[in-house]
């Protein structure tokens, strides 16, 4: 009789659990059977995406969104029959703004990830000073830099678009994405499209415009060949971001019946403790590995795929291999304050989708995210909400402020930014504690080297997540659906 492959997969967020539907469904689609064990350390699955539903708000605990030209989340929320719960942002609600001494400035029209492509719209702003501008623009006569390995986004960005732009333009835009220290975050493993854009077009201004030319060419042309071929019914939403109209967490809730219904085990409530190699000493058929959870149960495996934060995964697999490369992936704590109100008495338009706040400003909110006008779906009629983060790689102390204390010093900041001074009918905060992973720079070669010497030491151990590759939700998805085909590649 045919032995049946046992795969543990470690870690019941979005990327274990993508992992263990991939598996499922490719086993099935080549005719396999599998044996698939989720095993998650708390209570709840989803890890970091944790959607609350309260008064009838639609309210985001961890991330409320996904880059949409990303297609990973897409393609599963297809899978999962959850197309049409699908929706992007409000069109009406364009404009971000940045601070700057203590006003909110909006963001130049025509900047795609702070890089400027219509010099017109990003000479009128008062965010940059004209030197700042003028030394903006000399990026264009900047020749390409053909030194290979990693540097610091930073650095990087400071060589070519100059300091005040890194100060007031892309401190708050990029370091927002990952909580953390523009100077010690490297370039490849966050933001290799700078690099690459650099090397094939000569300057990012120039990349990035004839990026968006081909951009825009493409979507009429795709536009033009669904017309012509009748093709238009159910079009997504032309929104850069997308989430589920319930909230993300309806994608945790459709895994998981998906996988219940398939036969998958999932363990909830119990740390993996101890990683035991047994593929020596034990007979074939009681499996390679053996993980010692909390609660004193063990369970046998074959193959195991972690998707636990980096320190988790370092913990366990220290032990057998040099985790250094785990352990340089400093987790940044963060808040994230919600705010809901009533529409009477409530003295902004929320004529955007909120603000992003440089370090030098020196505020406790880092970002703003005006939720009620950015996404329709996520008050009732007549209420508005805002959500603020606070806390960043160079300073996190706010986090671990009082519930009372965090509040005041939110709606503070909101009153000198915004001149807001409605008061909230209730506010939610949720400490995310070690979650905001910060790649370092040399992090991609590292963590292939990783990769490499635990294939050798511990055959059929996978390691993936938030902690490799991306953090974003649809680079989660992929991360799970590859290690899925990596096992099942494995004859
Ligand atoms: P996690 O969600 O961290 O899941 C790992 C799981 O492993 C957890 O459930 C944990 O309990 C479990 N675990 C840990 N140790 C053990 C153990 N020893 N045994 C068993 N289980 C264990 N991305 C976007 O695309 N859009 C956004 O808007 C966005 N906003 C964000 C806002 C915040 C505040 C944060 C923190 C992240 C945000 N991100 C966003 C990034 C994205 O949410 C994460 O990268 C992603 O959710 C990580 O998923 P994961 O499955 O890899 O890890």
């Amino acid at each position: 009789m045919q032995k049946i492959r046992r795969v543990a997969v470690l870690g019941g967020g979005i990327t274990g659990l993508s992992a263990a539907f991939y598996l499922g469904k490719l086993a099935r689609e080549r005719g396999e059977t599998i044996e698939v064990t989720v095993i998650e350390g708390s209570e709840r699955l989803g890890g970091r995406i944790n959607t609350l539903s309260r008064d009838g708000f639609v309210i985001e605990r961890g991330p409320d969104s996904f880059l949409a030209r990303k297609l990973p989340m897409i393609e599963l929320a297809r899978e999962l029959g959850l197309e049409g719960e699908l929706t992007g942002t409000n069109p009406a609600a364009k404009k971000t703004y940045i601070a700057l001494n203590g006003k909110l400035h909006p963001m130049p029209e025509g900047m795609t990830l702070g890089v400027p492509t219509d010099a017109d719209m990003f000479m009128k702003t008062e965010l940059v000073s004209e030197e700042g501008k003028q030394r903006a623009f000399e990026e264009l006569d900047i020749p390409p830099d053909w030194r290979e390995g990693d540097e610091s986004v930073g650095a990087f960005l400071e060589r070519r678009m100059g300091r005040e732009m890194v100060e007031r333009i892309y401190e708050p835009l990029l370091a927002g994405i990952h909580a953390g220290d523009l100077y010690r975050l490297g370039l490849q493993a966050t933001f290799p499209q700078f690099k690459a854009m650099v090397r094939a077009h000569g300057s990012l201004i120039k990349g990035t415009r004839d990026s968006q030319r081909i951009a825009k060419a493409k979507a009429e042309a795709q536009a033009n060949a669904a017309v012509s071929s009748g093709k238009t019914d159910n079009p997504l939403p032309a929104s850069v971001f997308m989430t589920f109209r319930n909230g993300l967490s309806s994608v945790i809730e459709a895994l998981e019946s998906h996988l219940r219904a398939d036969g998958c085990h999932i363990r909830m409530g119990a740390q993996v403790e101890y990683l035991e190699r047994t593929f020596e000493e034990m007979p074939e058929s009681k499996g390679a590995y053996r993980l010692h959870l909390s609660d004193d149960t063990a369970i046998e495996s074959d193959e195991v795929i972690f998707t636990l934060p980096a320190y988790a995964t370092a913990e366990l697999l220290a032990e057998h291999t040099d985790v250094t490369a785990l352990t340089n992936v400093r987790y940044v704590s963060v808040a994230n304050v919600v705010l809901a109100y009533d529409e009477t008495g409530f003295n902004h338009t929320l004529d955007g989708s909120g603000f992003l706040v440089p370090q030098g400003e020196h505020r406790h909110i880092t970002a703003s995210t005006w939720t009620s006008s950015k996404w329709l779906h996520t008050a009732p009629q007549g209420k508005r909400m805002i959500r603020c983060y606070v806390g960043n790689a160079k300073d996190e102390k706010g986090v671990e402020l009082s519930d009372a204390v965090l509040a005041g010093v939110v709606q503070r900041d909101l009153y000198d930014l915004m001149g807001l001074t409605a008061i909230p009918e209730f506010v939610e905060i949720t400490r995310l504690r070690h979650s905001m992973p910060q790649y370092p720079v040399g992090h991609v070669e590292a963590t292939a080297s990783f990769r490499e010497e635990l294939s050798k030491r511990l055959p059929g151990v996978l390691v993936t997540g938030a902690a490799f590759e991306g953090v974003g939700l649809p680079d989660c998805v992929a991360k799970g659906k590859q290690a899925a085909e990596a096992v099942l590649a494995k004859a």
